[in-house]
Order: C-alpha cells, then structure tokens, then sequence
C-alpha cells in the first residue's frame, strides 16, 4: 500500500471507530477502517431474520442524558420509544427492575415508600462507613434481601468473581427508587433505532456527502498485518484491545466473555419482555432477550436468545471490561506505553479498558476528534 494514502488509519469498526471515521472525514480527511471482523459495527451489529433483528452480540439499548449526543445520533436515525424495563426471573417468582416500588411490593406484599424505606433501612444497618465493594454498595442501597435474591447470583455469575472482590460502581449503573417506576435507565432519552443499528453504523461511514473520504476492509486483523499498514497513515486510531496492541507484554487484562444461543419459536410472543433476568447462580445464563419486543414487532414468530456469561482467554472476543484493583493497575502500565506514542490514538470500550455505554463512547469519540482538528 502507498504511504501515506490516508490521514487517518482507523482500527476496529465500533461505535468509537465509526464516529472518528465520521468526523474526520467530515473535517476533509481521508480514513482506512480495518474491521476485523466479516462485519462493520462492533458489538451494536444485528442480524435480521424473518423481519426480526437479533443483536447478535447482546442487547443494546441506547439511552443518555446527553442532549448533544441524543441530537447527533438522531441526525442519522430517528429512535422509536421503546423503554427498557426487564423483569427478574428467581426461582419462577417475577419481579420488576430496576429495584423500585414495584419490586420492594413483590418482595415484601407493602403499599407504602415509607413501608419500603424502614425495611431497607434496617437490612443496610449492617453497612457502616463508605462501601468498600460491589456486596457492601448492593446491600447499603436496598438491603440484604434484594442482595441476596436479586443480585449476588446474578452478580456473581456475571462477572465470574464473588461480589466482595468487584468494585462497587458496576452496581451504581442501576437505579434505586421509591416510585412504581419500572424505567431501567434514568436518562432523559432512550430508545431502539429504526431500521436498527446497522443503519446508525452504514450512516457513520457514508462519505458521500462529506469533504473527505472512508474506506472500510472488513477480515482484516490490523494486529497480525501491522506491517501491511505501517505507514499507510501518519496517525492511528486504535479501537481494539491495548493490551493485545501491545502483544499483551505486561500481561493480559482480564475481559469477561459471552455466550449466545438463540433459538427460534413458533408463537408470537414468548417471554412478554425484550429482556428476563434470571438471578438464580445455579441458571448458567444471566438473561433472555426476546429481539423483537423491541421494536414491537407482530411476526407471528419469535427468537429468544440466552446470554451465557463465560471466562475470557487472549483472542476471544472481549465483552466486559474487569475494572479491579489488579486490571485497572495494569492497564496504566499500558496507558503509559500509549502515552509515549502520539500518533497512535487508544478510544472506545476496550482501548480504555473502561465500561463505555454507547452514549459515552460517542461522546468521547466526539471529545476526541477535536484535537486533530
Ligand atoms: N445486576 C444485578 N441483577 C440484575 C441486573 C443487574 O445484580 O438483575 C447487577 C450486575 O452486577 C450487573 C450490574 O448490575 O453486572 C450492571 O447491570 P447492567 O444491566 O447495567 O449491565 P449490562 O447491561 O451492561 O450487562
């Protein structure tokens, strides 16, 4: 390949890849994407059959408080009103998510916020001080009971970890509240492009109304064909995993896997939600997702699949980011390597090592196109 035939060499497909694409190209430059995969998209990628897409590499559900990148995405697809609210499937018994009126009413048969407010407050008593992990933030926020019953099983297979050794901010993400409100997210937008995520992503690397260009080359392993690409671009952006940038030399950082098996039913609607949480530890999978509840389709068929939490191993795909004491002080061994490498740019969800939502990934993909302008 000609040296220097491109400004921009993007690594990885993702939301962070394509919204760099996007910018940059907006901004007149001219950017090589390499996707490893046989698709573009990363993990927001769906497969649609019988008129029913299925995210193929778990549910996305986009939702932010940001008005600046809820009106950016919105300038690609328009986002129907799907809101998101799973139900906890313990032992057969259903409760409603997140922990709200709804759930303490399930749990305990009381009427009242106060009602719920006094028995959470007598099962937190045994927290004293700051929450120094994931058991000891879950009980401080709704006791003991919910812990046990809806969380640590859950939790615990999830992550693969006992709760005590997880760090107490991945069960921040959920609210908590003394209203009947099952609305999973807090945020002031949410909601399932229309047409799906691939439409949002074919936008993104659209070039032809903009001043500069992208090329896409999916099957392309950037990491095992450096040398094809060396000097293809004076400046990289790296989406994929850094320890893998780095031929994991200071070790890898743990991820946590995933598993999915779909399956296919004769019957229109199977669960009656998009997404079941079975919180038992002895159910192998976390979740089942019924695709089409949301978008509300009415095909008379439907596909269920079951998310399978699994041990990661260099190679695999990564999902989930371990953000321990032992990972995060070993991922800024390997942000310091990046740091002394300015014309490699690390962005997005496994660059950062960091648990992105797809709204955090696009603001800071946004954030970051600045300094190359
Ligand atoms: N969680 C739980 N029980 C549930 C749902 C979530 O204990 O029924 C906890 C679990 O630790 C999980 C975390 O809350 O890892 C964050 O959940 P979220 O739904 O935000 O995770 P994601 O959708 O990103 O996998």
């Amino acid at each position: 390949m000609q040296q220097n035939s491109f400004d921009f060499l993007i690594v990885g497909s993702g939301l962070y890849g394509c919204v760099m694409a996007h910018e940059l190209a907006k901004r007149g430059k001219r950017c090589l994407v390499l996707e490893r995969r046989a698709h573009v998209g990363g993990n927001v990628y769906c497969e649609e059959r019988e008129g029913i897409r299925i995210h193929r590499y778990g549910a996305h559900i986009f939702h932010t408080s940001d008005t600046e990148v809820w009106q950016y995405v919105n300038g690609f697809v328009t986002f129907n009103n799907y809101v998101n609210s799973p139900v906890a499937n313990y032992m057969g018994h259903l409760y409603n998510l997140p922990f709200n009126m709804n759930t303490f009413r399930e749990l305990w048969d009381i009427v009242t916020p106060a009602e719920a407010r006094k028995i959470i407050d007598e099962q937190r008593k045994e927290i004293v001080g700051e929450p120094k992990n994931l058991e000891e933030q879950a009980i401080s926020l709704v006791g003991s009971d919910i812990y046990e019953k809806l969380i640590k099983g859950y939790t615990e297979k999830q992550w693969g970890r006992s709760c005590t050794e997880l760090p107490a901010f991945i069960i921040r993400r959920l609210p908590v509240r003394f209203t009947f409100d099952n609305n999973y997210f807090n945020d002031r937008y949410q909601g399932i492009p229309e047409g799906g995520y691939n439409v949002l992503i074919e936008k993104l690397l659209d070039d032809t109304k903009l001043a500069g260009s992208i090329e896409v080359r999916t099957d392309v392993d950037y990491n095992a064909s450096r040398e094809d690409f060396a000097n293809v671009a004076k400046d990289i952006i790296y989406t994929g995993a850094i320890d893998a940038y780095y031929d994991y030399k200071f070790g890898p950082l743990a991820y946590r896997g995933l598993r999915f098996e779909t399956e296919r039913f004769e019957e229109e609607n199977h669960q009656g939600v998009a997404v079941m949480n079975y919180t038992l530890r002895s159910v192998p999978f976390t979740r089942t997702i019924e695709h089409k509840h949301f978008e509300f389709g009415t095909q008379p068929v439907t596909y269920v699949t079951r998310e399978y939490p699994a041990d990661w191993k260099p190679g695999e795909e990564a999902y989930y980011p371990v953000n321990d004491a032992e990972n995060s002080a070993l991922y800024e061994k390997y942000r310091a390597l990046a740091e002394s490498e300015p014309h490699v740019h690390f962005g997005g969800r496994l660059a950062e090592y960091k648990y992105y939502d797809m709204d955090d990934t696009i603001r800071a993909a946004l954030d970051a196109v600045e300094q190359f302008t």
